[in-house]
C-alpha cells in the first residue's frame, strides 16, 4: 500500500525554480529520509505533502487515492472532501517545536484530536498520558512549553503528532535545533517508531541516524532528485554529487 503518493511535483516561487519534476513514493512501514544542501527544496516537498503549500502542478494521493491532481498542467486543489480526509492521516513535527505557549503539555497534545477529529475527550486524554509515558514526560502533562528544555518540547510535538494517529508521520529537520545531547535523546525515539513500523519521511542532515533508520535515503540537489536508494548503496554512490555532499559529513 502506497501511503504516500507524490509525482512530476512542480513548484516556482517567483522565477525561482524549487522542484523540477520530483517524485516520492512511500509505502507503508517504510521510512524515507531526505536529505540535500540547504535551498535544496526539501522543505518545499513536505509543505507542498503537508498542504502548507500548493504546489504548480504534479500529483499527490494519499492512501492510493488522489487528492491533488493535474488539470491541463495545474495542479487541481479542487477535490476538498479528499484534502480533509488526507489531512487526518498524518502528522508533522517541525525544526521548531511549534507548541502552542499558552497550552499546557497535555493540551498541546489533546487540542487537535477532540476539536479537529471530534474523538471522545476522556479517551484522548488517557491516550495522551500513554504516549507522555512512552515518550519519558509523564510528570510533565501541567507544564508549559516554556518550562521544558527543547528536546522534551520536541518529544511533546512527537506525541502531539501521534496523538493524531497518524497513518504517516512527516519530520523536518527534528534536531537541528537543539544541542548534541538532545538530538540524540530525539533521534533515539524516532528510531523506537522506525522498530513500531511507523511510516516516516525524515528531513535530517544526521547523516548516520539516516543510514541506520532509513529504507531509503532520497538525496536532492537544486530542485532535482539526484539519488533515491538504500543506505548501503547511497553512502557508497559512485555518483559526483553525492559524494562530494556526503563528504562535508564524513
Ligand atoms: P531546504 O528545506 O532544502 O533548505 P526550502 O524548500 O526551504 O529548502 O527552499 C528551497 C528554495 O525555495 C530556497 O531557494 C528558498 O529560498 C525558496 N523558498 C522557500 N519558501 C519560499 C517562499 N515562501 N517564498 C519564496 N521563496 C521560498
Ligand atoms: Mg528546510
Amino acid at each position: 500500500m502506497k501511503i504516500l503518493d507524490l509525482q512530476h511535483i512542480k513548484k516556482s516561487f517567483g522565477d525561482n525554480e524549487v522542484l523540477k519534476d520530483i517524485d516520492l513514493t512511500v509505502e507503508e512501514g517504510q521510512v524515507v529520509s531526505i536529505i540535500g544542501p540547504s535551498g535544496s527544496g526539501k522543505s518545499t516537498l513536505l509543505r507542498i505533502a503537508t498542504f502548507l503549500e500548493t504546489m504548480d502542478d504534479g500529483t499527490l494521493s494519499y492512501n492510493e487515492k488522489p487528492v491533488v491532481t493535474s488539470v491541463n498542467h495545474h495542479a487541481s486543489y479542487d477535490h476538498k472532501k479528499a484534502i480533509e480526509e488526507a489531512m487526518n492521516t498524518f502528522g508533522l513535527v517541525f525544526q521548531n517545536f511549534n507548541l502552542f505557549p499558552h497550552f499546557t503539555v497535555l493540551k498541546n497534545i489533546i487540542d487537535a484530536p477532540v476539536r479537529n477529529q471530534k474523538r471522545n475527550k476522556q479517551e484522548v486524554i488517557q491516550e495522551a498520558r500513554e504516549l507522555l509515558k512512552k515518550m519519558g514526560l509523564s510528570d510533565k502533562e501541567n507544564a508549559y512549553p516554556c518550562e521544558l528544555s527543547g528536546g522534551q518540547q520536541q518529544r511533546v510535538s512527537i506525541a502531539r503528532a501521534l496523538a493524531l494517529k497518524p497513518k504517516i508521520l512527516f519530520f523536518d529537520e527534528p534536531t537541528s535545533a537543539l544541542d548534541p545531547e538532545l538530538t540524540l535523546e530525539i533521534l533515539k525515539v524516532i528510531k523506537e517508531l522506525a522498530k513500531e513500523k511507523m511510516t516516516m519521511v525524515i528531513v535530517t542532515h544526521e547523516m548516520q541516524f539516516a543510514r541506520d533508520v532509513s529504507d531509503v535515503i532520497v538525496f536532492m540537489d537544486k530542485g532535482v532528485i539526484v539519488e533515491k536508494t538504500t543506505p548501503e548503496k547511497m553512502f557508497t554512490s559512485d555518483n559526483e554529487r553525492t559524494k562530494a555532499f556526503l563528504g562535508k559529513y564524513y
